[in-house]
């Protein structure tokens, strides 16, 4: 390709508003453009980008057993409306209505569509299991569109599905598409973590599985062991035994016992005006949050719920969805906290309170702590669980921390990092088919619903994740895999006749030998192509100067900034024998 003729133009300035690195980098090198909030163009560079990612998911589903299909982004309503979605999924789901007034969505995701597809044709366990994918455009009206193509309102999607006649089934086909992620995300050059994950909205029985693109860009938290393997989602880590506990020697039923005969002497209500805060009732009582008992008031599906978690924890509200079954939790406001409790935010305690309580596992383990009084500026000292208030329903209720004990290995600690979901992986069992009837005959004749799972890939957003790792302060760096093109010729001097005959050359036969490679032919100042070049982080870069004319080339790695003068015959040996390698 020759670059004067490329669409793509490089900007100076990076746009006001891109915060994220892949944002800014992808609009200033040419690769993308932005139409509306969260809707994006890719230009001809964008695009050769994602073919290679396509084409990498592509190959792997196919190796993985998966078939190719093309689902239609317009979906009837009908279907939205029998799984139940059409109302839960809110106005992420893009709808409108065609010219005889019946209504439509655009597809933010295809379960509904392949499912009521199979139900039509599968009918017998002789023609299953199988697994379907397809590589197409998503719609979701997110409510923050943001960092480019990490978040988009119509973004690209690999979607997959499995069928299956047992658990054991969906096991395999869970276990195929997790190795294939595992090798598309590496054949990418992407640093990941496969991680625990709450199944959350999209329900279902089994497991899943999220993957993790690891960058400071991410909007999730990710908890690591330091010892094994151990992975999981800040909304799913959980938290192990304290410290002091990590022996195992003392089970929490023998602990609470112990502190019940314990003599802690009698709780006792203390004065602390205009204290609300943990910061505040700390410094003023010269004592350690982890001293503390915070005592949070949820309104879970409509009704007052209290969490207690000590004052150096924070509560988890998708431990507390899963341990009330509720649909959603919100923190209480003012009027509810005064009713329930009879005091202004800052005063609850769990003392007399006649709601359900929940006590997270740490505090249900402390000697004693400091907790709100349910009276204004009043505060309760020795504090003791089970014997000044009740502890009905003990359990894991609260984000792990920095630091923590591992709760797989006991060993390890774990160390939070940032992560971007490139992937998910995720077990649904008889969720849709129950919903949309979609049932097969087993071998004794009976009808029984399919099992499924399912497989998603933000191809888009997985290409803005590897920007986000690859990149320095001169521009992106891509990985040979997916680059735009493989090799960048950039001549010193358009105007240089012998600088322009050894590059046209070297193009020629660069392109003849089957490497993709771009051309720099515009008559711009050496500067101004050097830094377009490393803007845009094409590979490996051959440079023809002042040397030109004894056949000498300058031959640069963008990664690294390694630079060696060779022939040219050298540089195209390097050049091949680095594609051969990718
Ligand atoms: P998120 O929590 O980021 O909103 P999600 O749980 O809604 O993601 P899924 O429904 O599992 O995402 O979709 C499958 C994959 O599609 C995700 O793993 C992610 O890589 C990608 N994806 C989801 N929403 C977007 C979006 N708005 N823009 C770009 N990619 C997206
Ligand atoms: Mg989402």
């Amino acid at each position: 390709m020759r670059q004067s003729t490329l669409f793509a133009t490089t900007l100076r300035q990076s746009p006001a508003d891109a915060e994220a690195a892949s944002h800014r980098l992808l609009l200033r090198a040419g690769f993308i453009r932005q139409l509306a909030a969260g809707i994006y163009a890719y230009l001809p560079l964008g695009r050769r980008v994602l073919a290679k990612i396509e084409g990498i998911v592509r190959e792997e589903m196919d190796r993985a057993g998966a078939q190719e299909m093309l689902l239609t982004a317009l979906q009837p309503a009908e279907l939205w409306q029998a799984s139940g979605r059409y109302e839960v999924y809110g106005p992420e789901l893009v709808r409108l209505r065609d010219r005889h007034d019946r209504e439509f969505a655009l597809g933010p995701t295809h379960e509904e569509v392949i499912t009521t597809l199979v139900k039509h044709d599968i009918r017998s366990y002789r023609r299953l299991p199988f697994t379907v994918y397809q590589i197409q455009t998503k719609f979701r009206d997110e409510r923050r569109p943001r960092s480019g193509l990490l978040r988009g309102r119509e973004f690209l999607m690999k979607d997959a599905y499995s069928f299956d006649t047992s658990w054991e089934g969906v096991d395999r086909s869970y276990r195929r598409m997790y190795e294939a992620y595992v090798r598309i995300f590496e054949r990418c050059g992407l640093r990941f973590r496969a991680v625990e994950a709450d199944p959350g909205a999209i329900g279902g029985e089994g497991g899943t599985h999220e993957f993790m693109a690891l960058a400071e860009a991410g909007e999730d938290t990710i908890a690591s062991c330091t010892r094994c393997g151990y992975s999981a989602n800040l909304e799913k880590a959980e938290a192990g035994l304290p410290e002091e506990d990590a022996d195992g020697t003392a089970g929490v039923e023998e602990r609470r016992g112990a502190i019940a005969e314990a003599d802690v002497e009698e709780a006792e209500r203390i004065y602390t005006p205009g204290i609300r805060t943990i910061e505040q009732l700390t410094s003023f009582l010269g004592i350690e949050p982890r001293c503390v008992i915070k005592t949070l008031l949820y309104v879970a599906d409509g009704q007052p719920v209290a969490v207690l978690v000590r004052g150096d924890h924070e509560a988890n509200e998708t431990k507390l969805l899963r341990a009330l079954n509720a649909e959603q939790a919100e923190l209480a406001d003012a009027d509810t906290v005064a009713s329930v409790t009879g005091a202004p935010p800052g005063y609850a305690g769990p003392i007399g309170l006649g709601i359900p309580i929940l006590v997270d596992e740490a505090v249900a383990r402390m000697q004693s702590g400091v907790c709100g009084a349910n009276e204004a500026d009043y505060h309760v000292r020795r504090a003791v669980p089970g014997r000044d208030f009740a502890v009905h329903r003990t359990g894991d209720f609260r984000n792990v921390r920095e630091g923590d004990r591992c709760p797989r290995c006991g060993q390890g600690e774990l160390r939070l990092g940032r992560g971007i979901e490139v992937g998910h992986v995720f077990k649904l069992g008889t969720k849709y088919s129950e919903a949309l009837g979609a049932a097969f005959l087993d071998a004794e004749g009976r009808e029984r619903p399919l099992l499924m799972g399912c497989y998603g890939i933000g191809v888009s957003r997985l290409l803005a994740a590897i920007v986000e790792q690859r990149h320095d302060d001169k521009g992106i760096v891509w990985p040979a895999a997916i680059a735009p093109y493989r090799a960048h010729i950039v001549p010193v001097s358009a105007r240089d006749e012998t600088q322009v005959r050894v590059a046209e050359r070297l193009y020629e036969e660069l392109v003849r030998q089957g490497i993709e490679t771009l051309l720099d032919d515009r008559d711009e100042r050496a500067g101004v192509k050097f830094n377009d070049a490393d803007l845009i982080g094409i590979p490996f870069r051959i440079v023809v100067g002042k040397q030109a004319g004894e056949g000498l080339v300058e031959y640069t790695v963008r990664a690294d900034g390694e630079k060696r003068l060779l022939t040219v015959e050298d540089a195209i040996a390097r050049i091949r024998a680095a594609a051969a390698a990718t």
